[in-house]
């Protein structure tokens, strides 16, 4: 393909997009595939000869979009959001122009340097400490593939140090904490790093309490355990119930061990989807208040600060535990400057790493702060619209409170019947939610995931829900 027949096919494509993105609505929310749909439609083996842009277009909307689960239809509210805009996808285009892979400053300057630009631009905008900047000489932020991986390299982190503080050569004694709420990311990072997990019991409001970890911990030091490792949940995938991060401040504050017994637990905060509401002045106080004790924090602007995956906002208090568990320096990655500047492939597993700063860059600044505020609130306020309806229904009950954008619910009774219910509103196409199971409920999750979402897409679900509770209860009387 030559530049001109290149600009061609772009200005198509981006009207493509934009009819596509405007005409969500008129697609269905859930496909109507099975699996194996395509894989029985496209040739066993790839072309030997070249096709034309046309062909592999016309493919894209005859085979590949009628399979699209689609995340940014309007009554999408399953799971999280999965963010975009137009800034983004405009981002992510230019990133794929560039093609750089930025392992290290000498690779990739442009993309070290936005890099550390962006991360301190949301880290003042969240209100962090000082210590947690670039700019502060001492810790810092980075992009990462996803939550799970932020999760998964602040435990590798407070592993190394916890070998070296006590001088250990295995993790047979080695014990992370989180709550049963806490994403399933935290045990598969346990279990990559081969670590003891203890799920606690949260309390009444879904959150894990100082008090629950202090007993877990001087539990396992009086068993002749090494508790090394905390990972507190602000903003649960099921509820988005949050820790008590003042309360586990407090209590690992209280821990601290002595120079003969040395203890230094490593707090991580995920906040993976309620974190990006701490660009909001109102709801900063859910991260600051207990910030104390933080080692390392995440979220995903991919899920609700308008940009696309993957773009996995993490930050450090102090980089050099990262670079110490995670650096490598072969001669072909040696350079003139490595110790001026972040070489961000000490800072996570891979080596190579996408320009996903320009993306963020690009939503930052064509938003801005007060932009990307408006996008927060507004689903939030959704949310709460959702709630007002839920509530006057006195044949539901919520679980838990409504945070962000997040309302969980079920109908009185019998976990089946919830079961029910969502199956039959899923089955109709007319919405799409997911379920989760929080202390022995089944309970139905709504989420506002769309940006295009309304009041009266709000109105309809509710009605939608309604409507098909009516029918539950009516075959279950029968
Ligand atoms: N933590 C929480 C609280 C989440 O809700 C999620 C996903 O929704 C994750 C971690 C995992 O995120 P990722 O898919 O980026 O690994």
């Amino acid at each position: 393909m030559d530049a001109e027949e290149f600009r061609k096919h772009g200005k198509e494509m981006i009207d493509f997009i934009a009819d596509h993105v405007e005409g969500i609505q008129q697609q269905p929310i859930v496909p109507n595939v099975k699996p194996g749909f395509l894989i029985t439609k496209l040739p066993s083996r790839a072309p030997t000869e070249p096709e034309s842009i046309e062909k592999i277009t016309n493919d894209v909307e005859q085979l590949i979009i009628p399979g699209m689960t689609n995340w940014q239809h309007p009554n999408f509210h399953a799971y999280f959001p999965a963010g975009n805009s137009y800034p983004s996808i405009l981002g992510e285009l230019m990133e794929s122009a560039l093609g750089c892979i930025g392992f290290s400053w000498a690779a990739a300057p442009s993309c070290t340097e936005l890099e550390i630009v962006v991360m301190d631009w949301l880290g003042k905008a969240i209100g962090l400490p000082e210590d947690f900047l670039h700019c502060s000489g001492k810790g810092g932020g980075v992009l990462q593939g996803s939550a799970s991986e932020s999760v998964l390299v602040s435990m590798l982190a407070a592993r190394h140090r916890a070998f070296k503080t006590h001088r250990l050569s295995s993790s047979t004694r080695l014990v992370a904490y989180c709550s049963t709420l806490a994403h399933s990311c935290v045990e598969k990072a346990a279990s990559l790093c081969n670590v003891r997990l203890r799920q606690l019991e949260p309390d009444a409001d879904f959150g894990l309490s100082g008090e629950t970890l202090r007993q877990a911990i001087e539990k396992d030091i009086h068993d002749n355990l090494i508790p090394f490792f905390v990972c507190a949940t602000l903003g649960t995938t099921s509820i988005c119930s949050f820790d008590n991060l003042p309360s586990i401040s407090d209590a690992l504050s209280s821990l601290k061990g002595t120079s003969e017994t040395p203890l230094n637990i490593w707090l991580h905060v995920d906040s993976a989807y309620a974190g990006n509401a701490f660009i909001c002045p109102e709801f900063q106080h859910l991260l600051l208040d207990g910030i104390e004790e933080v080692d390392s924090l995440e979220f995903n602007a991919n899920k609700w600060l308008l940009t696309n995956f993957d773009c996995g906002c993490m930050w450090v208090r102090d980089r050099l535990h990262l670079e110490d568990c995670l650096s490598v320096d072969p001669l072909y990655l040696k350079h003139d400057h490595q110790h001026l500047t972040a070489d961000f492939r000490n800072w996570g597993i891979p080596l190579s790493r996408r320009f996903r700063s320009l993306k963020l860059w690009f939503v930052i600044r064509r938003f801005g702060l007060t932009g990307l505020q408006k996008h927060i609130r507004e689903q939030v306020r959704l949310a709460k619209k959702f709630t007002k309806l839920l509530q006057k229904d006195t044949r539901f009950e919520q679980i838990g409170k409504t945070r962000m954008g997040l309302v969980s619910f079920k109908l009185k009774g019998e976990n089946e019947l919830s079961e029910r219910l969502l199956g039959v509103i899923n089955n109709s196409g007319q919405l799409f939610m997911v379920p989760a199971k929080v202390k022995q409920n089944y309970v139905i999750r709504f989420c506002v995931c769309s940006t295009s979402t309304t009041n009266s897409d709000i109105e309809q679900a509710w009605n939608v829900i309604s409507y098909h509770a009516d029918h539950v209860l009516a075959d279950e009387i029968i």
